[in-house]
C-alpha cells in the first residue's frame, strides 16, 4: 500500500486501485493495458469524454502564457471570457461570477453570500431551508446543509442547524413545509431536479417552479446547487431551465471545465452583489481561495464553452437520454429492481435488498462486481446509477446494462 490516502474510501477493506494512465472518450486506460468503462464520468465531472482535444490544447495553449496570478486587485483574459460566457447561457438575471476550486467552496459562496446579503442590508437572517436527503459537499458548512449520516457523524456537533423540508415524493408536504418556513429565512438551497449523492432522486420541475415562487413571496433567497446537474446531465444546459426560473445564486462545477480541471463557479443576481458594493470596506465580500480563477483551469472552462456553443452537444445529451431510456425500459419490468427511474441523461435503479443489514455493504460489493466486468460504476447503496460522458456509445452503454441485468446473484453478500 502507498502513502496516498483516498477520498471516500476504507482502506482496511479496500481493494488496490488500478494504476490508470490514460483517459480516452468513455474510456479509462490502467498501466497493464487494461481498459475500464467510465460509466459515472469519473465522478459525475467528464461531460463530453475524457481528454477531449479541444480542451486539452486550451490548456497547453494558456501553459505557454501564464500559469497563476493572484485574483484579487488582478484579472485576467480566461477569467474575463469564462465570465462573460457562462452569464450568457445562465438563466436570465444572473449577472456576477464569483470563482473558486470546488463544488463545495461553490455551495459555501453562496451561503456565505446569502448571509453577507442579509447581514449588509442591516436585516439580519441566519436560517437556512434544504431538501431532506441532499448533499452539497464535503466542508463544514456544506455537510450542514447537506443531508446527516454515517458519512458526517463524527462532526455532527460542529454542524450549524438547518430547517429540513420532505423530499418532494409528496410535493405538497414539501410546499406546504416551505410555506411555513420561508418567512424570515435567509435562504432555501436546492439541487435542482435531481438529488445526486442522496440516491439520484427525482422530482418534477413544477415543484422546483413553486418552491421558487414562495420563496420570491418571502424574500427568501433561492441557491440553486447544479454541481451535477448543470452542463447537460438533466437534458437541458442547466435544470433550472426546465422550471423557468432564475435563483439568486447558482453553484456551478463539475462539468465546468468538461470535467478536465478543478473550477467552480457562482453565479449571482445584481442584488446579491449590491448588498456587497459599498464604500463602505467592511461589507466586501471577503472570500478567496489562493488559486481563485486559476488562468489554466478557466482556459480549460472557455473550451469548454465554445464546444457546447460550437458542437450539437445539446442534441447528443437528447441522443445519449433516448439510448438510456431503450436500455432502461426492460428494468422496469425486471422484479429484482425497484424504483427504475431516468433524469436527462441519467439512469438510475435500485437493487431489492433481502437483509436489509447488508445496506452498508451492498454499494461496495457492487462495484467491485462491475470493476471485475471492467466497468466503472459505483452505486449509492443498492442505488445502481449510469451517469456516461456524452460520447459513450450505444454498444459501450450496451455493456454497461448487460452488467447490471447479470449482477444480482453475483453481488449479493
Ligand atoms: C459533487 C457535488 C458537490 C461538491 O462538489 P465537489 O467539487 O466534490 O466539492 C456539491 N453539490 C452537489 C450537488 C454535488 O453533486
Amino acid at each position: 500500500m502507498s502513502g496516498v490516502w483516498h477520498p471516500f474510501t476504507q482502506h482496511a477493506v479496500a481493494p488496490e486501485p488500478p494504476l490508470i494512465t490514460r483517459g480516452e472518450s468513455a474510456w479509462l486506460i490502467a498501466g497493464d493495458g487494461r481498459r475500464i468503462l467510465d460509466g459515472i464520468s469519473s465522478w459525475w465531472v467528464t461531460t463530453h469524454g475524457h481528454n477531449h482535444p479541444r480542451i486539452m490544447a486550451a490548456i497547453r495553449a494558456q501553459t505557454e502564457k501564464l500559469d497563476q496570478v493572484i485574483f484579487a486587485g488582478f484579472t485576467h483574459q480566461p477569467a474575463e471570457d469564462l465570465a462573460a460566457g457562462l452569464l450568457a447561457i445562465a438563466p436570465k438575471g444572473l449577472a456576477h461570477v464569483f470563482y473558486s476550486d470546488s463544488g463545495s467552496t461553490a455551495v459555501e459562496v453562496a451561503l456565505k453570500m446569502s448571509l453577507g446579503f442579509w447581514h449588509n442590508s442591516g436585516k439580519p437572517r441566519t436560517k437556512i431551508i434544504a431538501l431532506e436527503h441532499a448533499y452539497h459537499g464535503d466542508t463544514i458548512g456544506t455537510m450542514a446543509a447537506g443531508a446527516r449520516g454515517v458519512f458526517n457523524a463524527p462532526y455532527e456537533p460542529l454542524l450549524f442547524e438547518v430547517v429540513r423540508l420532505p423530499f418532494p415524493t409528496d410535493p405538497v408536504a414539501t410546499l406546504t413545509a416551505l410555506e411555513h418556513e420561508a418567512a424570515g429565512a435567509a435562504a432555501l438551497i436546492v439541487e435542482p431536479l435531481l438529488l445526486g449523492a442522496g440516491g439520484m432522486l427525482i422530482y418534477s420541475a413544477d415543484v422546483l417552479r413553486q418552491m421558487k415562487a414562495i420563496c420570491e413571496s418571502h424574500g427568501t433567497l433561492f441557491i440553486a446547487d447544479e454541481c451535477l446537474t448543470g452542463f447537460g446531465r438533466t437534458g437541458t444546459l442547466f435544470a433550472c431551465e426546465q422550471a423557468g426560473i432564475t435563483p439568486d445564486l447558482v453553484c456551478l462545477a463539475k462539468g465546468l471545465t468538461g470535467g478536465a480541471t478543478p473550477l467552480a463557479a457562482t453565479l449571482a443576481t445584481p442584488a446579491i452583489f449590491q448588498a456587497h458594493y459599498s464604500t463602505d470596506r467592511r461589507k466586501t465580500f471577503f472570500h478567496s481561495s489562493s488559486y481563485t480563477a486559476n488562468p489554466i483551469a478557466c482556459a480549460a472552462g472557455v473550451a469548454n464553452l465554445a464546444i457546447w456553443r460550437e458542437e450539437p452537444v445539446l442534441e447528443r445529451v437528447a441522443v445519449l437520454a433516448a439510448l438510456q431510456e431503450e436500455r432502461l425500459a426492460p428494468f422496469r419490468a425486471d422484479p429484482r429492481f425497484e424504483n427504475v427511474r431516468r433524469c436527462g441523461t441519467i439512469t438510475a435503479l435500485n437493487l431489492k435488498v433481502t437483509d436489509p443489514g447488508y445496506l452498508a455493504e451492498q454499494g461496495p460489493k457492487l462495484a467491485a462486481y462491475f470493476l471485475a466486468r471492467n466497468i466503472l460504476l459505483r452505486p449509492l447503496g443498492n442505488t445502481i446509477y449510469v451517469l456516461p460522458p456524452y460520447c459513450i456509445t450505444a454498444a459501450e452503454l450496451d455493456m454497461i446494462y448487460a452488467a447490471i441485468a447479470d449482477c444480482p446473484e453475483g453481488a449479493t453478500p
